[in-house]
């Protein structure tokens, strides 16, 4: 929840409870796209697509931990851009935490399917605020600043895919048939 300079419409300093909605909104919404072969096969979908809409915001609880408040203008205008927890580096360590943590009565596909879905609404999190700048994405092995625009909606697209990929062989190697039962419950 920095001024997003790739997407200008989404953000002003003058206006930051708006900024803050649209910020979530669009998070949410990205989080639900990249998530929604993985939803789709679920049961559960509802359940687990209010999960990931909320999940697409999670990340920026950064923001308010580096600020030291809950004033949203001071959150949207961190002077040195947004936190190096807003990195490739930080959201793999979430996905190996999630496995880890998964309950021990889930098989490995179901865990590994959690990881995933955590790292891919992450990862979109961050390609959408690194398409503005003032986001040091590959923290800690690189200081590059933002991504190109385009990676943005490409990247959106492989983590679809994949998660597309993902849900077609969970679901195969799911016991209990093409529903991804075990793996998406
Ligand atoms: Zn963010």
């Amino acid at each position: 929840m920095s001024p997003y300079r790739g997407w200008p419409f989404l953000s002003n300093a003058s206006h930051p409870f708006v900024s803050a909605v649209w910020a979530v909104l669009s998070h949410g919404c990205l989080a639900l796209f990249i998530v929604a072969p993985l939803l789709w096969r679920s049961r559960h979908r509802v359940v687990y697509g209010l999960i990931a809409f909320v999940g697409g915001s999670a990340l920026d609880v950064d923001h308010f931990i580096e600020a030291g408040t809950l004033n949203l203008h001071r959150i949207e205008t961190l002077p040195g851009g947004r936190p190096e927890t807003h990195s490739v580096a930080f959201v793999l360590v979430l996905a190996l935490l999630t496995f880890a943590l998964c309950p021990r009565s889930w098989d490995r596909t179901r865990r590994f399917v959690a990881a995933w879905a955590v790292f891919a609404v992450n990862m979109g999190h961050l390609l959408f605020d690194a398409a503005g700048g003032s986001e040091h994405i590959l923290y800690p092995w690189n200081q590059v600043d933002g991504i190109p625009w385009l990676l943005c909606p490409i990247g959106a697209l492989v983590l679809f895919g994949l998660s597309w990929v993902i849900a077609r062989r969970s679901s195969r190697s799911s016991p209990q048939g093409p529903l991804l039962s075990v793996a998406v419950q």
